[in-house]
């Protein structure tokens, strides 16, 4: 059994329905959602604020790899464009951790580095993930570290940053027909 712990981001177009699509895109698997927060854009590029989440999900039959694949094919579908690095993007989906059961998975190739190298120094990543998980831990520096202690110390006005919105991220929208 994997399960991941995925960070999704939207600030182009409808930021809330990408995120939405994004939800809806792991379907069964999602075990928990986020609160939607909203953060001024990070890394430097002058762009539109994001709406940020965190999404819980596992799936017995998915491995590292397979939730790449799947995260990829979830930003594909909602027209991500690759121009620009950390530039604007209807939909990002980053591997945040990932277990396998209750080992952390550790993976230090390019194209999948686990956990993910800049999380413990991202608000927007660990104030979401805390609000479903407030005992969460990261393995930073080959070390397991308490989640609510990264976030403390980053600086008040990074905390700060991340501003709860009333917006509410919806399991199984699809509608089934009545029995
Ligand atoms: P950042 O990873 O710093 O948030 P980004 O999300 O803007 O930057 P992308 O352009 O979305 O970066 O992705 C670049 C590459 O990062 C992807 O092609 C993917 O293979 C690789 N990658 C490495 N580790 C991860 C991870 N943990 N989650 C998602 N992508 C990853
Ligand atoms: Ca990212
Ligand atoms: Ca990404």
């Amino acid at each position: 059994m994997t399960r991941v712990v995925l960070s999704i981001g939207s600030n182009l177009g409808d930021r809330m329905a990408r995120l939405q699509a994004a939800v809806d895109g792991l379907g069964v698997s999602v075990r928990a959602l986020s609160p939607v927060y909203e953060t001024d854009a990070w890394g430097g590029v002058e762009q539109g604020a994001f709406l940020n989440a965190i999404v819980i999900a596992d799936d017995p039959g998915a491995d590292e790899h397979e939730w790449l694949r799947l995260a990829q094919a979830l930003e594909d579908a909602n027209e991500r464009v690759r121009e620009q690095k950390w530039g604007p993007r209807t939909l990002d989906v980053d591997l945040v951790t990932c277990y396998d059961g209750a080992a952390e998975v550790s993976s230090r190739d390019e194209r999948l580095t686990l956990p993910h190298p800049l999380a413990h120094l991202r608000a927007f990543v660990m104030v979401p993930w805390l609000a479903v998980d407030p005992d969460a831990e990261l393995t930073v520096a080959g070390e397991s570290q308490r989640v609510d202690r990264l976030l403390s110390e980053l600086e008040a006005v990074d905390r700060d940053g991340v501003r709860l919105t009333g917006l509410v991220l919806r399991l199984g929208t699809t509608v089934e027909p009545e029995a």
